[in-house]
C-alpha cells in the first residue's frame, strides 16, 4: 500500500498489525458444520508467539467472500472447494487475490474430493499455499499446517509493513531535501512525521538556537525554542523550554529525548530526536502515543529519524551558506549591495548594452559635507544619515537597477533602459527629494545634500563608467555641489 500512513499502531483495516495482544485469525470456509467444530476443537488451545487463534467461520463461498472484505487481518483460510458450486471454493481464491487484492493471507486448500479438483492442476494455476485432502488432516497435521501458514502470514506482514514504511521515510525525505528555509523545513518534518505515524499533525518541533558540541551536557539545555507548532499547539511558536508553557508534561517528554539523546515512546507522547552532529540540537514531538512498538517499527523510526535529521543538516547548511552569500554581497548598514556585487551585478549589464547599443546609465552620488555630520553630532548620527539615504535609494529606484553603497558616503546605480534625458530627471529628483528631508539629531533638524555626477555615454567595461561618472561628481563638487552633472 505505498503512500498509506505506516500506522504502527493497531488498525482494522491494514495488513500490516502485529499487535502482541491480538489473536491471529484463522477463517475456516466449508459447508459442512462437522468440519467446522472438529477445527475449532483441534485449534482452540494453539499459541503462536504469545499470541491465541481466533476462529471464524463461513459456510460458503459467498459468506467468506462478505467476510473478507470486512475483515482483512485473516492469516489463514482453510477452504474448502465444493459448495455451492463444485468449484466455489476454486473461485473465491482468486477473488480474494484479485479482486481483494490480499496476497498476505495464507489459503490452504481442504477438499473432500481431491479427483474434483486435482492437486497438482491446482496448485500451478491458482494462488494457494497449502493443498490438502481431508482424509489425510489428521489433528496434527492440521495443526502443522496451520502453524506453518502463520509463520510465514507473520514473515509476509512483517515484510510487508517494513517495505511500506521504507517508501514513506523516501517520499518524504525527498520532500525535506527540496526545502530549504529553515521554518518551512520544520514544519514539513511535523507533516511527515504525523504522516508516517498515521496520526493528527499535534506537534511541535523544538530547536536549540546555537549550535551544541557533539558530547555537551543537554540536560541544562535551556536556549531551545519551538520553531515550528501544529494542531493543538499552534499557539506554541517560539515558546521556549525553560518558559511557563502550560504544556509542560509535553515538555518533560521532549527535554527527555533531548537529554538522553534518544527517540522517546510513551502511551501519550512520541519525541524524536533529530541529532545532527554539532549541530542546533533538534527535537520533534508529537501528541500521540504508538502503544507497544515491535522491534521492526522501532527500526523504521530509527531509520526515518535519521533520514530527517540529515536533511535538517543540510537544511542548516544551506541556511549557513545563504547568510555567508549575503554577508558577502550586501552593505551591513544600509542593506544594499556593497561594491563588490555593483560589480559582479554591474559587468554583464554594462557588456551587454555595449553590444547591443541600448542605453545604460551609471551614477555616482555623494553626500555633500557629509564629514560635519560625524564631527557635529557623532558616528552615529552619520551612520543613521547613511542608512536613510540607502533606505530612499531602495524605493527610488527600480528593482532592475543595480543600487549600492560604493564605500563612505559614497552611492552607486547602474539604470538600464534609460535615455540621458530621462536619467538626468530622475537622478535630479532624487537630489531634490534628499535635500527635502528632515533629519533630527540632539533637537536640532538639519537636511542634507548630495552631488551626482552620471555618464550615459557607454563603454565597454564598467570600470571606465565608474570613472567618468566619478569625474562628473567631482565637477559637481568643484561647481557647488547639491547638483547632478551628466556628460
Ligand atoms: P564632500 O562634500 O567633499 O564629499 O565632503 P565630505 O565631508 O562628505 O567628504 P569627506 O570624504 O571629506 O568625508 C567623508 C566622511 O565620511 C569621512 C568618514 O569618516 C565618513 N564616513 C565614511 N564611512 C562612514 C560610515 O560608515 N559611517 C559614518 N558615520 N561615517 C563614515
Ligand atoms: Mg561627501
Ligand atoms: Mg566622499
Amino acid at each position: 500500500m505505498p503512500g498509506s500512513p505506516l500506522k504502527l499502531k493497531s488498525s482494522a483495516n491494514a495488513v500490516a498489525t502485529t499487535s502482541l495482544l491480538r489473536n491471529w485469525n484463522v477463517l475456516v470456509v466449508d459447508d459442512d458444520v462437522e468440519v467446522h467444530t472438529v477445527t475449532r476443537m483441534i485449534l482452540s488451545k494453539m499459541r503462536y508467539k504469545e499470541r491465541g487463534i481466533t476462529i471464524l467461520s463461513a459456510y460458503s463461498a459467498a459468506e467468506a467472500h462478505a467476510l473478507l472484505q470486512r475483515e482483512r487481518d485473516i492469516a489463514a483460510i482453510l477452504l474448502d472447494v465444493v459448495m455451492e458450486t463444485d468449484d466455489a471454493g476454486l473461485r473465491l481464491v482468486k477473488t480474494i487475490r484479485e479482486e481483494l487484492g490480499n496476497s498476505a493471507t495464507r489459503i490452504i486448500l481442504r477438499t473432500g474430493q481431491p479427483g474434483q479438483a486435482p492437486e497438482e492442476r491446482v496448485i500451478v494455476d491458482y494462488d494457494i499455499n497449502d493443498y490438502k485432502a481431508k482424509s489425510e488432516l489428521t489433528a496434527q497435521k492440521l495443526f502443522t499446517t496451520v502453524m506453518a501458514a502463520l509463520r510465514s502470514f507473520e514473515t509476509i506482514v512483517s515484510l510487508e509493513k517494513t517495505r511500506n514504511g521504507l517508501e514513506k521515510i523516501l517520499d518524504s525525505t525527498d520532500t525535506l531535501f527540496q526545502v530549504h528555509s529553515l521554518q518551512q523545513f520544520a514544519s514539513g518534518v511535523l507533516t511527515q512525521l504525523s504522516a508516517f505515524l498515521g496520526c493528527q499533525p499535534n506537534g511541535v518541533i523544538y530547536m536549540q538556537r546555537s549550535p551544541v558540541a557533539l558530547n555537551e551536557d543537554l540536560s541544562s539545555c535551556n536556549d531551545m525554542t519551538i520553531m515550528a507548532s501544529s494542531g493543538e499547539y499552534r499557539d506554541c511558536l517560539n515558546c521556549t523550554m525553560d518558559g511557563d508553557c502550560k504544556h509542560q508534561n509535553m515538555l518533560a517528554f521532549a527535554r527527555q529525548a533531548l537529554v538522553t539523546r534518544q527517540n522517546q515512546l510513551g502511551d501519550e507522547y512520541t519525541a524524536i530526536y533529530l541529532g545532527n552532529g554539532d549541530n542546533h540540537a533538534t527535537v520533534a514531538l508529537l501528541h500521540e502515543g504508538l502503544g507497544v512498538p515491535d522491534a521492526s517499527d522501532r527500526k523504521l523510526l530509527e531509520v526515518f529519524s535519521s533520514k530527517i535529521a540529515i536533511a535538517l543538516a543540510n537544511a542548516l547548511n544551506y541556511q549557513k551558506m545563504v547568510t555567508a552569500e549575503q554577508a558577502a554581497t550586501t552593505d551591513f548598514l544600509t542593506g544594499l549591495d556593497n561594491r563588490r556585487q555593483l560589480l559582479r551585478l554591474g559587468l554583464p549589464l554594462v557588456a551587454r548594452a555595449h553590444r547591443a547599443g541600448t542605453s545604460l546609465a551609471v551614477a555616482m552620488l555623494d553626500i555633500d559635507h557629509f564629514k560635519r555630520i560625524n564631527d557635529t553630532w557623532g558616528h552615529d548620527a552619520g551612520d543613521e544619515v547613511l542608512s536613510r539615504v540607502g533606505q530612499m535609494m531602495k524605493t527610488r529606484f527600480r528593482n532592475s537597477d543595480v543600487v549600492a553603497r560604493f564605500g563612505g558616503e559614497e552611492f552607486c546605480v547602474i539604470a538600464t533602459d534609460l535615455t540621458p534625458e530621462a536619467a538626468l530627471t530622475l537622478l535630479d529628483h532624487f537630489r531634490r527629494q534628499v535635500a527635502a528631508e528632515i533629519f533630527e539629531f540632539d533637537a536640532d533638524k538639519l537636511s542634507i545634500t548630495i552631488s551626482i555626477g552620471v555618464t550615459t555615454k557607454v563603454q565597454d567595461n564598467i570600470d571606465a563608467m565608474i570613472i567618468a561618472a566619478d569625474n562628473l561628481l567631482y565637477r559637481a563638487k568643484e561647481t557647488g555641489r547639491n547638483r547632478v552633472l551628466l556628460d
